[in-house]
């Protein structure tokens, strides 16, 4: 059996999608600055895409919406714009969350290192942002709070809308790494009091290397790629319509089959972590209700999750330890450390990220194969001999 289940780290084009693009690119060729007939098609496509994108997310005017290369950029141009807004009125004091993807963190590092001041708010065991916490953070020189909607790895939610209230109330402005809620749960930027946000379409069934950044209108943006005066002069670059078509198609057939798909891919997640469970020292990371509908992430005592993927990976599940931007690292997951995991334990994760593509079966086939590796794997580990002869002590 073959099971896909790594969608968090990225999903299959979805036919609607890749359709969409087939035809953009044997259609709409035109560069949509040219003044000729071609162009200007080119641009009312373009133009269309934004509206749809815009209008699912709520957002006031399609002008709010900027084409990216994908989540990264998006984060990127976000942060650094909001971060230069603030150096000019000597603001300079951002909040992050402990657990944001490398996207957020590596450039609020890099800030630091110009002489930013930064925040890291605790993410707790339960991997959700506390909102005391979070007041008790801003300062008057606080210009930025960005935290993720929901979380890569363990797929925690936050609750953005009263983050985002907090920050509205104060004044500050607010971004949110939407990219991995994008498609999957809903969005909407005005009544959640959302000032930037993310979102990369390959995570919702579109293709790779597109993403975009919603911009309140009353926020001033900079450009991060200077040239000609694509993205309203804010991204530069001849817009990649093919993309940018297939992630406004995908997007709109994520958002309009969302209910049905987050209703049966839960049930399968639930299923999924009930019999996980039955093995024995092993736990299931992060709150279990305020979870993204597809997130599978457990630990499992005494084994390394890289052995645990190669095994599961030729019996043909797919799956996938801590963030795929980390494996190649021997430090465990900053996530699982974040919510508190000690070291040895965060070193054997297993995260499941499901879609509407699987099945039952599948579900029923990595409950079956998993309990098998993991009792294979830890008669062979020493560590787990030590953990059962009581030298040292169990932790989960
Ligand atoms: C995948 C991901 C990104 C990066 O998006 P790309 O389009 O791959 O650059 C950023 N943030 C989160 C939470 C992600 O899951």
């Amino acid at each position: 059996m073959f099971v896909y289940a790594d969608n968090a780290a990225t999903t299959k084009i979805s036919k609607r999608a890749l359709t969409a693009m087939i035809s953009a690119s044997e259609n709409y060729y035109g560069n949509p600055s040219s003044l000729h007939s071609s162009g200007q098609q080119a641009a009312e496509q373009l133009f269309n895409a934004r509206e749809r994108i815009a209008k699912k997310l709520n957002a006031a005017s399609s002008r709010e919406i900027y084409f990216t290369s994908g989540g990264s950029e998006a984060d990127n141009q976000a942060i650094l714009s909001i971060a230069e807004n603030g150096r000019k009125k000597g603001k300079m004091h951002i909040i992050a969350s402990a657990f944001e993807h490398h996207a957020v963190l590596h450039t609020v590092k890099k800030l630091e290192k110009q002489g930013f001041e930064i925040t890291l708010l605790d993410v707790h065991k339960d991997g959700i942002v506390d909102l005391s916490e979070l007041k008790n953070a801003i300062k008057d020189e606080t210009c930025l709070v960005t935290i993720m909607f929901a979380n890569n790895e363990i797929g925690t939610i936050q609750p953005i809308k009263e983050i985002g209230r907090i920050c509205r109330e104060r004044g500050i402005v607010f971004h949110t790494d939407a990219v991995q809620a994008a498609g999957h749960i809903p969005i909407d930027v005005q009544d959640m009091n959302i000032d930037l946000l993310s979102l990369s379409a390959h995570k919702f069934h579109g293709p790779k290397g597109i993403g975009a950044l919603y911009c309140r209108n009353a926020i001033h943006l900079h450009n991060l790629i200077e040239g000609g005066a694509q993205e309203r002069s804010k991204r530069a670059g001849t817009e990649n319509l093919p993309a940018i078509l297939g992630m406004a198609e995908a997007f709109d057939e994520s958002c309009e089959n969302m209910n049905k798909t987050s209703e049966y891919v839960s049930s399968l997640r639930n299923r999924l972590i009930e019999g996980l469970s039955e093995i024995p020292h092993s736990v299931v990371n992060g709150d279990t209700v305020q979870r993204l509908p597809g997130n599978v992430n457990m630990c499992f005592e005494g084994i390394e999750g890289e052995s645990l993927l190669l095994l599961l990976d030729m019996k043909g599940i797919q799956a996938s330890s801590g963030s795929a931007c980390t494996s190649g690292s021997l430090d465990p997951s900053h996530v699982l450390l974040a919510i508190g995991l000690p070291h040895e334990v965060a070193h054997g994760s297993l995260r499941l990220s499901l879609s509407e593509e699987n099945t039952p079966e599948e579900v029923e086939y990595i409950i079956k194969e998993v309990p098998q590796v993991v009792e294979y794997l830890r008669n062979i580990s020493p560590v787990w001999e030590a953990l059962e002869k009581g030298d040292i002590k169990h932790v989960i």
